[in-house]
C-alpha cells in the first residue's frame, strides 16, 4: 500500500517515526523561514516598548504607571512546553544578552526621563522576571535596586515554581515589598492540565503566594477568562467561583479575558470556529455578581471590539469596553449604570443554553463574522 495512504499528515499517528506531541505541532510555524525572519529582524538593543497609563494605589490613590516591555529570551516553560494561548514566544530570541538588556533598561529610563511622573513600575519579559536561565541575575539586580532607590513600586511577573524560598528572599532584599504577579489563570487543577497546559498546580500556586507572603511581597494574580475547550456559560460560572476563592488571598486579582494570539493552540482552535473569544458582557456580569473583592479586581480586555479579542456586536463594544477600563481603575460599579444594547439578549440566551445543554464547548455563534469569512473558515 501506498505509505500516504497509512500515514497521517500531521505525523501524530506513528508510522515508523517517533509521534509528534500536540506542542510540536504548534511551535513548528516558529521555525519557518517567516518567523525566524519576524524574530530576527528586531534589534535586541531595543525594548519591544515602554508606556504610561493610569493607574490606582492599594491606598486608593489616583497615579500613573510606566509599562516596560523588554526583548527577552523568554520564558522556561515556552521551551519545554509552553501554554495553549500564549503567543510570546512570537517575540522572542535566545541569543538575547546582558549587554542587550542593560541597553534596553538605559532606553526606557532616558524614553521617560527616569520614569517621571509615575509611581508604579510594571516590568514585562514574558516569562519570570527572576528566572536566571532567562534573564541574567546582573540584570534582575540593577531593575530591583534602581526602582527601589527611585521610591517606585515595582511589579514584575513570575511562574509559580519559580517563586522558591531562596529566590524570593533574594528578591525582597533588594526591592522590599514589590508585587509579584503569577499567571494562575484558573483555581482548579483539570483546567489547568487539560485546557492551558499550564506546568503548575493550585498546590504549586498556594506554596508560592505562601513565599511572598513570609518575606512581606505583595501578591497579584492573574485568571484566565474563558480558557479553549470551555463555554461561555462555564466560562462566566468558574470566572466567579475562582475570583471569590483567590482574592482573599491576593492584593489584586487581574482577569484577563482570551485574546488570539498568533501560532497558539487557541488560534488553532479559533480558525476552526472550535473557539470564540468571550462576550463583553460576561466581563460585566462577572464583575457585577463578584463585586465588592476584597483588595482590588482588574479586568483589562486586550484587543477589546476585536474579532480576536473580546467582543460584543460591533455596535456597543467601545462603551461597554471603556466601561470595563473605567472599572479597573476606580473599581466603582457605577461605570456599568445606563450600558444596554439588543445584543445582551443574544449574549443571555447563550449563558442560558450552556449552562442547561451538555454541550461542552457551548452553543455560542460567531457573533461578527461575515458571509465571506464564513466561507472561507475551515
Ligand atoms: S503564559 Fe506565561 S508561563 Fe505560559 S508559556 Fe507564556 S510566558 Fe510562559
Ligand atoms: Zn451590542
Amino acid at each position: 500500500m501506498d505509505e500516504d495512504a497509512t500515514t497521517c499528515s500531521f505525523g501524530l499517528i506513528p508510522s515508523g517515526k517517533p509521534a509528534k506531541k500536540i506542542h510540536h505541532l504548534v511551535k513548528a510555524p516558529e521555525n519557518t523561514p517567516g518567523s525566524i525572519r519576524k524574530r530576527e529582524s528586531w534589534d535586541a538593543d531595543e525594548l519591544a516598548v515602554v508606556y504610561t497609563t493610569p493607574e490606582r494605589l492599594p491606598s486608593g490613590k489616583f497615579c500613573e504607571a510606566t509599562t516596560v516591555i523588554f526583548r527577552t529570551r523568554g520564558c522556561v516553560w515556552w521551551w519545554k512546553s509552553g501554554c495553549t494561548f500564549c503567543g510570546y514566544f512570537n517575540d522572542v530570541r535566545d541569543d538575547v544578552t546582558l549587554e542587550n538588556l542593560l541597553s534596553q533598561w538605559e532606553e526606557a529610563k532616558q524614553k521617560t526621563n527616569n520614569f517621571e511622573g509615575s509611581e508604579v513600575i510594571k516590568i514585562y519579559t514574558s516569562g519570570t522576571f527572576f528566572e536566571d536561565r532567562e534573564n541574567p541575575p546582573e540584570w534582575q539586580e540593577i531593575i530591583l535596586r534602581e526602582t527601589h532607590q527611585m521610591g517606585l513600586r515595582l511589579i514584575v511577573e513570575a511562574r509559580a515554581e519559580m517563586c522558591t524560598p531562596e529566590k524570593i528572599a533574594w528578591v525582597a532584599e533588594r526591592h522590599p515589598g514589590c508585587v509579584v504577579a503569577i499567571g494562575l489563570e484558573a483555581l482548579d487543577d483539570e483546567v489547568l492540565k487539560f485546557h492551558c497546559n499550564k506546568g503548575f498546580s493550585t498546590k504549586q500556586w498556594h506554596r508560592a503566594i505562601n513565599t511572598l507572603r513570609e518575606n512581606n511581597l505583595e501578591v497579584k494574580t492573574y485568571l484566565l477568562f474563558k480558557p479553549p475547550f470551555m463555554s461561555e456559560g462555564d466560562a462566566l460560572h468558574h470566572s466567579i467561583e475562582w475570583i471569590s476563592k483567590v482574592a482573599p488571598l491576593s492584593d489584586e486579582v487581574s482577569v484577563n479575558p482570551m485574546n488570539i494570539q498568533n501560532n497558539t493552540i487557541v488560534e488553532r482552535l479559533f480558525r476552526n470556529s472550535e473557539y470564540r473569544p468571550p462576550w463583553l458582557w460576561s466581563l460585566v456580569e462577572m464583575i457585577r455578581q463578584v463585586h465588592p473583592v476584597p483588595g482590588r479586581l482588574i479586568v483589562h480586555p486586550t484587543a477589546a471590539g476585536r474579532i480576536r479579542g473580546a467582543h460584543n456586536c460591533g455596535e456597543c463594544d467601545k462603551n461597554v469596553a471603556a466601561a470595563i477600563e473605567r472599572y479597573s481603575v476606580s473599581n466603582d460599579i457605577i461605570e456599568f449604570e445606563g450600558l444596554s444594547c439588543d445584543c445582551e439578549k443574544v449574549w443571555r440566551t447563550e449563558i442560558d443554553l450552556d449552562t442547561s445543554i451538555p454541550i461542552p464547548l457551548g452553543v455560542g455563534l460567531d457573533r461578527r463574522i461575515s458571509d465571506e469569512e464564513r466561507l472561507m473558515s475551515p
